[in-house]
């Protein structure tokens, strides 16, 4: 009997864990079908049902972090909502749409209907593009542009053989990127003016960051739930945060609110908010920051990061 079960297990716990994966995705599909929540997914193009993951904001999560239910929901859907065929979650998926939407292909311009079918084309392959953190679903189809350049925070990533960059200290050169692509990256930045700073220095003139962060539409102001001390200790200046990642999570330096925009103005940046307006019925906003033309930027750039810095900590 002990040798029966010794030579079955390693048979049948397989069998049995890929047959409720097989029951449980059955089963976030055909809820997708039956609630008519299909789309073409602008990373891969493929028609899909769109998988909703309500679990992953557990009730503590909310507690914690002391959101309404609705705007649990809306983190859910922000999260989730994903293509069964690529993976890409709703903010991935509006990172894409607006790729597709800013940065036409061909001649005369035509937008592209994925981001598989807008890497293949020349003018896009002659774009100069930073991903700072890995955006997962459009990584695998932009990773393969000659001009991308990938890096990941240096404590976030094992693999020696990706590149390491620090947001509030890029070691690339002034007027390099036509785009800087971020996503849900900003706010565990513990300097977050030096960061806008190194963005806006690191872009061509008219180069444009896209990102999407966390946003709390009730916060009036933006303001910083940590810093960082000279000494590299971290001083909470209010409940401490994390957003569940790696072992432990990654823990909020910058809490932002409804005035983004205009920190984002005052930094240099020429912005423009997609999918909006932000409410707890929908957090899942794309933030496209230009780069003014040079003659325009000089001039006012140096004084406006001071303001938005002097705001923060004010704030
Ligand atoms: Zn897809």
């Amino acid at each position: 009997m002990f040798l029966i079960k010794r030579l079955l297990k390693p048979i049948l716990v397989p069998i049995w864990n890929r047959s409720c994966f097989f029951i449980w995705r059955t089963g976030e599909i055909g809820e997708a079908l039956m609630r008519g929540r299909i789309a073409r997914c602008a990373i891969c193009g493929r028609l899909s049902p769109l998988v909703y993951r309500p679990w992953l904001i557990t009730p503590t999560l909310v507690e914690r972090w002391g959101v309404s239910r609705e705007a649990a929901a809306a983190i859910a859907r922000k999260e989730s909502t994903m293509c069964v065929w690529c993976g890409g979650k709703l903010r991935n998926r509006r990172i894409a749409e607006t790729l597709l939407d800013l940065y036409p292909r061909g001649s005369p311009p035509r937008r592209a209907r994925s981001i598989v079918e807008w890497v293949r084309e020349p003018v896009i392959q002659s774009l100069q593009i930073a991903e700072i953190n890995l955006i997962e679903g459009i990584h695998s189809y932009i990773k393969l542009l000659p001009h991308h350049y990938y890096s990941e925070y240096q404590d976030r990533i094992e693999d020696p053989a990706v590149r390491r960059e620090d947001l509030t200290r890029l070691s690339y050169p002034s007027d390099s990127f036509d785009l800087v692509l971020t996503s849900e990256t900003l706010e565990h930045v513990p300097d977050l003016g030096a960061a806008l700073r190194e963005i806006l220095r690191v872009l061509k003139p008219g180069g444009k960051h896209i990102f999407t962060i966390p946003q709390d539409p009730a916060a009036a102001r933006t303001f910083r739930r940590a810093s960082l001390s000279a000494d590299g200790s971290i001083e909470h200046h209010a409940t401490p945060l994390y957003h569940p990642a790696g072992d432990h999570g990654y823990l909020v330096f910058t809490e932002f609110g409804a005035d983004l925009v205009e920190l984002l103005e005052r930094a240099g940046f020429e912005t423009e908010l997609r999918f909006g307006p932000i409410s707890n019925r929908d957090l899942a906003q794309v933030y496209v920051c230009g780069k003014p033309d040079r003659g325009q930027f000089d001039t006012t750039s140096a004084d406006a990061t001071t303001t938005a810095e002097k705001n923060l900590v004010d704030g």
